[in-house]
């Protein structure tokens, strides 16, 4: 999700691949990304995802920090609330990973969008990294189409000026960035697991809320993120592979799930 290691220390292939990146990320037990098995999730009414002021436009950073592209966008702050979250959280930044690093029943997208987010009980992003519920990431999954997606254009073109180099940054001004033009319609239904970031030094302290609904993107335009240029060459990938999930729970929250069962146990009762 973000690295607390210089560039050069990591990277999702060759000597500093996944397979060596160090301390947790090595000997973790809750780490991300994970398989989602669609099948043996937990469902349950974890309640709904607030996200407040991401119908806002804000005017951002776009950056190519070698591992992703990444956005920060500036004014007044986003929030994420509600579920099972135990405060508000502040959103971070936003970056992009191709393909996706979370599957659903061993599907891979094409695309996986984070809104990272911290909780506001810390000073920071880097601080509450370090803290339990500290993190907070809601991830938005793209799956291939014909047709381009076209909330997606000013990132991209963003992007391709970003492309040749390290720590390359622009500016995100016309037109802003309006968060929830990249939230599928559905807000309701997710997935959600207690994982860890998906970076060195991969901290176990993140609670992830995947979006079952998908939005799209074309194959033409995410060959732009593809063509991304880092310190080792072209980042044609920056996915890391599913970790074991071992003794979590998988969470499928559908709204007002448990009310559904009561009534379908009622209808049955009074059938027989
Ligand atoms: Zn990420």
């Amino acid at each position: 999700v973000f690295s607390v290691t210089a560039a050069h220390d990591w990277s999702y292939w060759g000597q500093y691949g996944p397979a060596h990146w160090p301390g947790l990320c090595l000997t973790g037990t809750k780490q991300s990304p994970i398989n989602i098995p669609t099948e043996t999730t937990t469902k349950a009414d974890l309640g709904l995802l607030k996200f407040i002021r991401y119908d806002f436009a804000f005017p951002g950073n776009i950056t190519n920090n070698g591992h992703s592209v990444q956005i920060k966008l500036n004014g007044v702050p986003i929030h994420l609330e509600g579920a099972n979250l135990p405060s508000t959280y502040i959103l971070e930044q936003v970056h992009f990973h191709w393909p996706a690093e979370h599957t659903v029943d061993n599907n891979r997208d094409a695309l996986e969008l984070h809104f990272v987010h911290y909780n506001n009980k810390y000073d920071n992003a880097s601080v509450a990294s370090q803290h339990e519920n500290g993190i907070a990431v809601v991830a938005v999954l793209f799956k291939l189409n014909t047709n381009d997606n076209l909330a997606i254009i000013p990132i991209l073109k963003a992007t391709e000026s970003i492309s040749n180099g390290i720590g390359k940054s622009t500016e995100l001004m016309e037109p802003k960035i309006i968060p929830s033009l990249f939230l599928p319609k559905d807000h309701t239904t997710y997935y959600h697991y207690e994982g860890s970031l998906t970076t060195p030094g991969c901290q176990e302290t993140v609670m992830w809320f995947i979006l079952t609904e998908k939005l799209s993107i074309s194959e033409r335009q995410l060959s732009i993120f593809k063509s991304v240029g880092t310190i080792n060459g072209t980042l044609s990938f920056n996915y890391r592979p599913v970790q074991a999930l071992g003794q979590r729970k998988v969470y499928h929250h559908l709204d007002q799930y448990a009310t559904a069962t009561f009534h379908s146990y009622n209808l049955f009762y009074i059938c027989s």
